[in-house]
């Protein structure tokens, strides 16, 4: 998390070290942040983590369930008394993170994909092991994301505002990877785990939860990378930072559960009650991607994206990149010039970067495409961009670079940009999102007619949140199992509530 990292190493630079006893772990060590430095940080961070991440979930019982498990292992932890704070995040990234000072969030994504309260609890466990173990975030690169970051920044302004756009470019390519992947070191991966299955344990939980979770990450990341057409191990998601722990967190899991005396709970009553009617995959008030369509229900709008690019929806925009590294990243602006051919004449790019011009219509709105130029350190790149009259002097603006710009990508991108449509109110209202239905199955009942009309995507979905084999599997009859359904009435709302304690 790259924004977080920076405030903590501008903390550091003007802290000092001091030496306190890690409240877990029990040794001296060299720290630069206070508790109080933690408080305040965290209390800092939360509401940018929130923004990134399109706010907490709330209005669902899911929200009060995992502060709820988040609760019952901080009793148990070397600081029962200090304040957490727990966060479901309305996101379908699957992801886990936390922040110093007792900040501690789950995505949505996430909380679909494990199999029971347990695995739950050891991914909330480990999170709650960086924070008593006082885990301050290191920096290091991210080679692997550095190729596109430069792409970006070309896009978001490296080029046309200098620096500043340069660096909001690095830390976007960070929110808009699959997963955000926090950047602690290895020794402190090991740590959490050990930490977590301490707490996990200690809490009465199957402590061999924490190893099945990873191995449904691993599903996943797998999953993901033949979507993306990446390796599992180029892609930048939780699992990532986490590949070769597992067997050494089986291990410790396995002797953890020897010791104490009992199989421990795993709890899937409880946590199929409290997932069931939660959203699943994105929420249409933030847009949906759909393979590589982009579908904004809320504001009436569609598009597809080239062949080949893989779709990532913040709030603020929508980024792609392709496997052979291209990007594009497609967003609204204020226009303040005449029309759409002279906004990106004159207003954007900007600075006489545009070279050509093509006025033209799409979906019986005015619209241009058009050739620019942007620099990656000492190299020239073109840049098609392309706007579209949203009404009221706003644009709809999409850009596209790429290494080689050629008659063949120039064509998909321009196709792209003429593939914009509005949405009349019916068909918006044909795009509800998705949400998550428990149902136990009845013999002879298969996937694909518990969930008739489903994509070959969704069924792989519903079958890696299952933990059933992604070629194929089916359920068992008498399994409860987690069908993935149209969402009915707006966001579902539990009956009673948890409440938070
Ligand atoms: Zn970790």
């Amino acid at each position: 998390m790259k924004r977080i990292l920076l405030s903590l190493l501008i903390s550091a630079a003007l802290a000092g070290c001091t030496q306190v006893r890690n409240p877990a772990t029990g040794e001296l060590q060299y720290t630069t942040l206070s508790q109080q430095d933690e408080l305040r940080l965290g209390a800092q961070e939360h509401p940018k983590v929130l923004a990134e991440f399109g706010d907490a979930y709330e209005g669902h019982r899911a929200a009060a369930y995992v502060t709820e498990v988040g609760r019952r292992l901080v009793a148990v932890s070397e600081l029962p008394e200090q304040q957490f704070t727990f966060t479901l995040l309305n996101s379908p990234v699957v992801n886990a993170f936390a922040l110093p000072g007792g900040y501690v969030y789950v995505t949505r994504g996430l909380l679909a994909l494990a199999a029971d309260e347990a695995e739950l609890a050891g991914v909330i466990a480990h999170e709650i092991g960086h924070v008593t173990g006082r885990h301050t975030a290191q920096r290091h690169t991210q080679s692997a994301a550095a190729q596109g970051t430069g792409m970006l920044g070309v896009l978001l302004g490296g080029l046309f505002a200098g620096e500043a756009g340069a660096r909001a470019a690095a830390q976007l390519a960070q929110a808009a990877a699959p997963a955000w992947v926090m950047s602690y070191s290895r020794e402190q991966e090991f740590e959490a785990d050990e930490l977590g299955i301490r707490y996990l344990t200690r809490a009465g939980y199957d402590p061999r939860a924490m190893a099945s979770f990873l191995g449904r990450l691993q599903g996943q990341a797998q999953l993901e990378a033949r979507r993306t057409g990446r390796s599992a191990e180029a892609e930048q998601n939780i699992y990532a930072s986490h590949p070769r722990t597992l067997d050494r967190v089986a291990r410790a899991a396995e002797a953890a559960a020897a010791q104490a005396g009992g199989p421990g709970q795993r709890n899937r009553a409880a946590y199929l009650a409290a997932v069931d009617g939660m959203r699943y995959g994105g929420d249409p008030a933030h847009g949906l991607v759909i393979g590589r369509s982009f579908v904004q229900p809320a504001m009436g709008f569609r598009f597809d994206a080239p062949e080949g690019f893989t779709l990532f929806n913040s709030p603020s925009r929508v980024i792609g990149r392709s496997a052979d590294g291209a990007v594009m990243v497609f967003d609204a602006d204020q226009r303040q010039t005449a029309d759409v051919a002279s906004y990106l004449q004159r207003q954007w790019p900007g600075q006489g970067a545009t070279r050509a011009v093509w006025p033209g219509r799409v979906d019986g709105h005015d619209a241009a495409t058009g050739l620019a130029v942007g620099r990656i350190g000492n190299q020239v790149r073109q840049v098609l961009v392309g706007a579209i009259d949203a009404g009221e002097d706003r644009v709809w603006r999409f850009q596209f670079v790429t290494q080689q710009l050629d008659q063949r990508s120039a064509g998909a991108y321009q196709a792209a940009v003429e593939s914009f449509r509005f949405l009349s109110p019916a068909e918006a209202a044909r795009y509800p999102g998705q949400m998550i239905r428990v149902h136990e199955v009845r013999p002879g009942e298969r996937l694909e007619t518990l969930m008739p009309g489903a994509s070959p995507d969704l069924l792989a979905d519903v079958r890696l949140i299952n933990g059933l084999p992604l070629e194929g599997g089916q359920p068992e009859a008498g399994r409860t199992i987690k069908l993935i359904v149209p969402a009915t009435g707006g966001t579902p709302v539990a009956e009673a509530g948890g409440g938070t304690g």
